[in-house]
């Protein structure tokens, strides 16, 4: 009963393809306005756990709680997105030709079909809400600017950005800082930190540095279920984690 109290309750969730066990009775509980960054060899189940929490991938056993609701895993994938989860992939899909503002607009309106004057018309509503978000994100002093002429990491706190304006109670991140810079990968941890304030994140990530900048607890998965669980150190230091990395 505990359990169903957290945002995120897998239960023994299983994915098998052709034979292939992806997800082995993958328990995992993620609490509110917690951050928990997920590690493991390739292969282990990273992906195929996140498929399985927004719907693109069915498991073969297994539940699904969020926030109270029974049962995610046989919900579609606009029903679970309009339940509060939000996922960013590792490629940004922010709109190249429209400024970091208008690109956030975009997000928070229902409608795109963006082909009158009047769309790009803020309400005072809009404007408070872009606001609040160019400070969260970092980007206050770019708003001007066409999003193709961002760096690579400002992409990704501008499309973290547009998630973020469909107010998600948790937030899946793959890979955020692959492809950074040092100093935008130290930002990107501030920056999710902060969203964990209020919240959930759940981050995949492969740069050890940047699970340490992270500060959190790390769940290990190896051959679809967990293999520990705990603090960055207490991690590291199981056996079983050393001979699963090393043994790579
Ligand atoms: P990770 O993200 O940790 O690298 P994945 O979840 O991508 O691991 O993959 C787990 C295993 O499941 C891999 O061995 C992968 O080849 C396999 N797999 C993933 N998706 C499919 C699929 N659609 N069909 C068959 N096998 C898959």
């Amino acid at each position: 009963q505990a359990l169903t109290q957290s945002l995120l309750y897998l239960d023994n969730v299983s994915v098998v393809f052709d034979g292939f066990r992806a997800l082995n009775a993958l328990s995992l509980t993620i609490e509110e306005a917690e951050m928990r960054a997920i590690i493991g060899p390739n292969g282990a189940g990273k992906t195929t756990m996140m498929d399985v929490i927004t719907g693109k991938t069915r498991p073969t056993k297994g539940e699904a709680v969020f926030a109270g609701v029974h049962d995610l895993t046989k919900m579609d994938e606009a029903a679970i997105a309009q339940l509060g989860i939000g996922r960013k992939f590792q490629t940004p899909t922010v709109f190249d030709m429209h400024t970091v503002e208008d690109n956030l607009l975009l997000a928070l309106k229902e409608d795109r079909r963006a082909f009158s004057n009047i769309y790009w018309r803020r309400t005072p509503h809009e404007k408070e809400r872009i606001d609040a978000l160019l400070e969260r994100i970092r980007l206050k002093d770019h708003r001007l600017r066409k999003a193709a002429e961002l760096s690579h990491g400002q992409k990704q706190w501008l499309e973290i950005g547009m998630l973020l304006a469909q107010e998600p109670r948790l937030l899946l991140v793959d890979e955020p800082a692959a492809g950074m810079t040092d100093q935008e990968t130290a930002d990107t941890a501030d920056l999710l930190r902060d969203i964990a304030k209020t919240q959930s994140v759940v981050v995949v990530e492969h740069d050890m540095q940047f699970v340490r900048d992270l500060d959190v607890k790390v769940t290990v998965l190896h051959e679809g279920s967990v293999l520990a669980e705990g603090s960055l150190d207490h991690v590291s230091a199981n056996e079983r984690v050393i001979e699963v990395y090393l043994g790579r």
